[in-house]
């Protein structure tokens, strides 16, 4: 089975894939690499216990400094454990660990703030119903896995909404800044992602999201025919890459600065 992250892969570069699945050399760390996981770790969970946290913990009666005391309370646990697996890793990278946790715990302070506002607006309008969830928040599945035989495909799917009508949207979480424009390689993992969708529900998918959930930003894509054939198209050369075992071209671009691969490709 061939991975939706081994085709952005190979899009980002063929090379890059064939050292990681054929040769088999892990990839080394990078600080960037180490630290975009563990933030992406820390808001995947703070968002897989939300709704849970809300409907088990929040009453109606409560101001919003109480909500916000509950929820935020719940994100700096999860921030602590998940920096304490992680410790030794960021230490040896050299990584500021004091700062990064103070950092998030900036980032999750607001955002819960914020919820515990729109929480305390619903209940005082509506009371604590059993659609207070779902119509401030997205229905979610977090790090939903999908797959297709036929297609010979699969993936995890970070974030998968569903609105009231029985549409879904793939969401990719993102770290960091939206600076640069929606990259290449992202718009084909959401159209990755939409059609494996369409064949496991059929159903159309028109429509996913990169989340860039650190600053709080939300840029909807939309899939068209074109960007699936693509991902059939690419899917079809990766496929072909793995069977016959070959060792495509390596091309020295400004991306492999950033590569782990830098040293291996560039050095040696
Ligand atoms: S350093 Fe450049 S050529 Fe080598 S694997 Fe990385 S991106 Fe590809």
């Amino acid at each position: 089975m061939i991975y939706v992250t081994d085709l952005t892969e190979y899009f980002f570069c063929p090379y890059k894939l064939y050292l990681k699945k054929i040769k088999g050399l892990p990839l080394p760390q990078t600080p960037e690499m180490v630290v975009g996981s563990v933030i992406h770790k820390i808001y995947e969970e703070v968002l897989s216990r939300e709704r849970i946290i809300i409907e088990q913990r929040i009453t109606e009666e409560m101001g919003i400094d109480e909500i916000f005391r509950i929820l935020y309370a719940d994100s700096k646990r999860v921030i602590k454990n998940v920096m304490i697996k992680n410790k030794e890793k960021l230490k040896n990278l050299n990584v500021d660990y004091l700062e990064l946790i103070k950092e998030l715990q900036e980032e999750l302070k607001e955002e819960e703030l914020l919820n515990s506002i729109r929480i305390k607006k619903y209940m005082g309008q509506w009371g604590k119903d059993e659609k207070l969830y779902s119509s401030l928040f997205f229905m979610k599945d977090m790090e939903y896995p999908i797959s297709s035989n036929e297609l010979g495909l699969s993936g995890k799917i970070d974030k998968l909404e569903k609105d009231s009508e029985g549409n879904v949207f793939p969401v990719e979480l993102k770290t960091g800044l939206f600076s640069k424009g929606i990259r290449k390689h992202e718009k084909l993992q959401v159209a990755a992602y939409a059609l494996l969708l369409e064949k496991e529900k059929g159903i159309e998918v028109p429509v996913g999201f990169l989340e860039y959930y650190q600053v709080k930003q939300r840029l909807p894509l939309l899939i068209k025919n074109e960007d699936k054939l693509e991902v059939l198209e690419i899917l079809s050369k990766v496929k072909s890459m793995f069977e016959k075992q070959e060792e495509p071209s390596k091309e020295k671009k400004s991306h492999c600065q950033k590569c782990g691969y830098y040293d291996y490709c560039w050095q040696t």
